[in-house]
């Protein structure tokens, strides 16, 4: 006999775009069984004068870097600058680095859980240890990151993919982590990789994660094999000519990753083009993750963000890391999107951390609603007394608002 569901109370149920007052969730064995108004002879646990979501997923991030106190470099530097000063950090980190990845990964995952997100979109580059995530509750689709403009590391980097991919193959070693593969971006790792990556995702079915369109400088890189990209390549001994032709385009990107047919992230894509949206438009497994406040340190150009929705293409938002954004609250930049676009219906604005989120991770069966099936993962966001049914989720996006729960599975998070 399975135990009893347990029931949660809440003045606000967010089932999409339908509101439960005085909601009752009812969860069993870690799954959602039962969603409905609450009657006076339930007993459960009252949450008070809450709406009650889905958990958030953040679907992209580098956990790795969740120690910085401020994100690294300078408000719109350049983007080769900012990669410099990444590659400081990392080598301040020197011999240790396994351990100071290891505190500063663990450090994310707490903060990750505060901010009301019980899935990421994670960033994993070597060393890595698996037990970093497998301590937490928070569950991870782990994207192994893959640099090599040279064949020979390409090829290291490929069989240590393989290896993980085997780990995981016939069950995830550990039940709330599953494997994604990452060519991590067109100047960062050879057109040849990338394909091969691109075949084994889909011999696999591993979701994929690429940088792409990502700055002005990547374009020009790919078009002419010059600009500072070029220039800094060369100072850092990474440049390979042969690593992709000359006039390549992120569409020719987009075409091999879709060959994979598996869920697949754009990372940014803040500068892809007509084409590249009609692309992506018309390949439902593929989506565009934004990451606003990373975004904004750039000083980026207003981000496409109406063109792509009107498109329907699947988009969603990722924190990225510490190193670019002051914090992983994705919360903070779900506000700033609602600020940037006031035109957005707010339940539009929540698909984004929400549902969308969940279909880029290929999660939509399990994750992103509060549907009878799903995973039993849910937060809450205090609310007025005084909030009137109909602005539940403006009173939810107002600025003053915070997460103050975090479920997963049907237990407490955080
Ligand atoms: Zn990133």
């Amino acid at each position: 006999m399975p135990p009893n569901p347990n029931y949660f109370f809440a003045k606000y149920l967010v089932c999409n775009k339908t509101i439960i007052e005085n909601g009752l969730l009812g969860i069993q064995e870690g799954r959602i069984v039962e969603l409905r108004k609450r009657r006076l002879t339930d007993s459960g646990t009252d949450l008070g004068t809450v709406a009650l979501l889905p958990a958030f997923l953040n679907t992209h991030t580098h956990l790795e870097f969740s120690s910085l106190s401020k994100p690294l470099g300078k408000p719109g530097n350049d983007f080769p600058s900012w990669i410099s000063e990444i590659a400081k950090h990392k080598k301040k980190q020197g011999e240790s680095l396994l351990t100071s990845k290891g505190e500063a990964t663990e450090q994310g995952v707490n903060e990750t859980l505060k901010a009301g997100i019980s899935t990421v979109g994670e960033t994993m580059t070597t060393p890595y240890d698996l037990n970093w995530y497998a301590h937490s509750p928070l569950r991870a689709t782990l994207f192994f990151e893959m640099l090599a403009l040279s064949p020979e590391k390409g090829d290291t980097l490929l069989g240590q993919a393989k290896d993980l991919a085997k780990r995981f193959s016939a069950f995830s070693p550990f039940s709330n982590l599953s494997l994604g593969l990452s060519p991590h971006a067109p100047y960062s790792v050879s057109q040849s990789l990338v394909k091969k990556i691109t075949s084994l995702a889909k011999e696999e079915r591993l979701p994929l994660m690429i940088h792409l369109a990502e700055t002005e400088e990547e374009l020009e890189l790919l078009a002419t094999h010059g600009g500072i990209f070029r220039e800094f390549l060369e100072k850092i001994e990474f440049w390979t000519p042969a690593g992709f032709p000359k006039e390549s385009r992120p569409l020719d990107y987009l075409e091999i990753i879709a060959q994979a047919n598996t869920p697949t992230l754009i990372a940014h894509g803040n500068y892809l083009a007509k084409d590249d949206w009609n692309f992506l438009a018309e390949h439902p497994t593929m989506s565009v993750v934004y990451c606003p406040r990373t975004h904004a340190y750039f000083g980026h150009k207003e981000y496409p963000l109406r063109e792509m929705l009107a498109r329907k293409i699947n988009v969603t938002l990722g924190t990225d890391s510490r190193a670019s954004s002051p914090d992983l609250n994705l919360f903070a930049d779900l506000k700033l999107v609602a600020r940037q676009f006031p035109d957005i219906l707010p339940s539009s604005l929540l698909s984004l951390v929400t549902t969308n989120a969940a279909r880029a991770l290929g999660l939509h069966h399990e994750a992103g609603s509060l549907e009878v099936g799903k995973r039993g993962d849910f937060l809450t966001v205090a609310l007025p007394d005084s909030c009137n049914p109909d602005r539940v989720l403006d009173e939810i996006l107002a600025p003053s608002s915070q997460v103050n729960g975090l479920w997963i599975g049907g237990e407490k998070a955080s």
